[in-house]
């Protein structure tokens, strides 16, 4: 496919150049400033007092999960529509997941169907943002965890910049990740954040990420650690992108406000919605259209050089391996099965030009026109 609008693409200028060029003149490249920086301004943004700057978002929440005293037996509630680095990070350490089906319009947990699943091993749940969306199960999850003593990890990868009730995502969680893959909000190649109010979970996830050691200048190693740290050639980038959050914010939105109004005329096509008290922070463009559509139009978006994906498909209990480790099957989630086969990312990135939207918008009219 000869690609005119991308999926996404990283939004990248001289900024970023001259960052990176900094570190690499300055010959300190791992545990250095930068990465403090990056931290501190990362807890700043989100309103949190401690940050720990990781090399990825799924060792965000393996940490997340390892610090807040998660083991082997235990179970944690969390959506089966989401990517599967959120569930995976419960099996790292023989977590059980159990999962809970999605509501239709915000494509997080159902609040209503959240107590059902709480039983005596339950020692937590793991919400997901999904596409940017903040759940509107946040408050109501948040009781349950008071009331049953249950840790909450927020998965906010997706939902840099969003809020609810007019307080940002990775505010709420006893822990919460964000992830800066190329396709996020922002970028930083590869990395993540785990942000905490509390300081000795703060203080376990800065071991872990370094090898389990007891403080940064020793060779004493105090519990089973890893690896997860970030270069300081990272952190710069992240400093960078950080620098033009209010920037990506605004672009952003405005392509979600353009793609709404240039799509809203295609009867065919569900649109994402805005409930009150959720912030939308725009991750991806997903829409909705007849699951035995679906490829179809990706395929014919294809051909016109337009970038296009099903999104979260299948969910995470029917992918082959937690098929065959939990003997999940297709009904046992319904909504978010239905949702998972009629969802398409269009092309989405800070850059892109109403022009480019409207060439989007237009090319499915077209698509639907011919399948009708
Ligand atoms: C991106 C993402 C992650 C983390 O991904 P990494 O590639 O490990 O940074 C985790 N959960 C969700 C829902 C994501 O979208």
């Amino acid at each position: 496919m000869n690609v005119k609008i991308p999926l996404s693409k990283p939004y990248i200028d001289q900024a970023e150049q001259d960052a990176v060029k900094e570190v690499l003149e300055s010959s300190v490249l791992s545990l250095g400033p930068k990465t403090v920086l990056f931290e501190e301004m990362f807890c700043s943004l989100v309103g949190r007092k401690y940050g720990v700057a990781v090399n990825s978002g799924t060792s965000g929440l393996h940490l997340a999960v390892k610090a807040l005293g998660l083991k082997n037996g235990d179970r944690v509630i969390t959506t089966p529509f989401s990517f599967i680095a959120s569930a995976n990070c419960l099996l790292y350490e023989g977590v059980r997941p159990v999962f809970v089906d999605i509501e239709e319009d915000t494509l997080g947990m159902d609040p209503n169907s959240l107590a059902s699943k709480i039983s005596s091993e339950t020692k937590g749940i793991l919400p997901v943002h999904v596409f940017g969306q903040p759940g509107r199960a946040t408050k109501t999850i948040l009781g349950l965890a008071e009331k049953h003593d249950l840790m909450v990890i927020e998965d906010a990868c997706e939902a840099l910049f969003g809020s609810y009730q007019n307080q940002p995502v990775g505010s709420f969680g006893d822990a919460s990740v964000f992830g800066f893959y190329p396709n996020k909000q922002i970028t930083t190649g590869e990395g993540g954040m785990v942000l905490t109010d509390d300081e000795k979970v703060y203080q376990t996830i800065k071991s872990l990420r370094n090898q389990g050691r007891s403080d940064m200048d020793t060779m004493n190693f105090t519990q089973l650690g890893y690896n997860y740290r970030i270069s300081e050639l990272t952190a710069a980038l992240g400093i960078a992108q950080l620098g033009k959050a209010k920037e990506i914010m605004q672009k952003r939105e405005f392509a979600a406000e353009t793609y709404l109004t240039y799509l809203s005329e295609i009867d065919e096509l569900t649109l994402p919605v805005q409930p009150e008290d959720c912030q939308h922070s725009w991750f991806v463009f997903a829409v909705r259209v007849r699951a035995d559509w679906r490829d179809l139009i990706i395929a014919g978006l294809g051909r016109s050089g337009i970038q296009s994906k099903a999104y979260f498909y299948p969910c995470i209990h029917l992918q082959p391996f937690y098929r065959e480790k939990f003997g999940f099957k297709e009904g046992d989630f319904p909504v978010a099965e239905q949702v998972s086969r009629e969802v398409i990312a269009l092309p989405f990135f800070t850059q892109i030009t109403e022009e480019q939207i409207k060439e989007v918008a237009d090319s499915i009219k077209q698509i639907i026109y011919e399948l009708k």
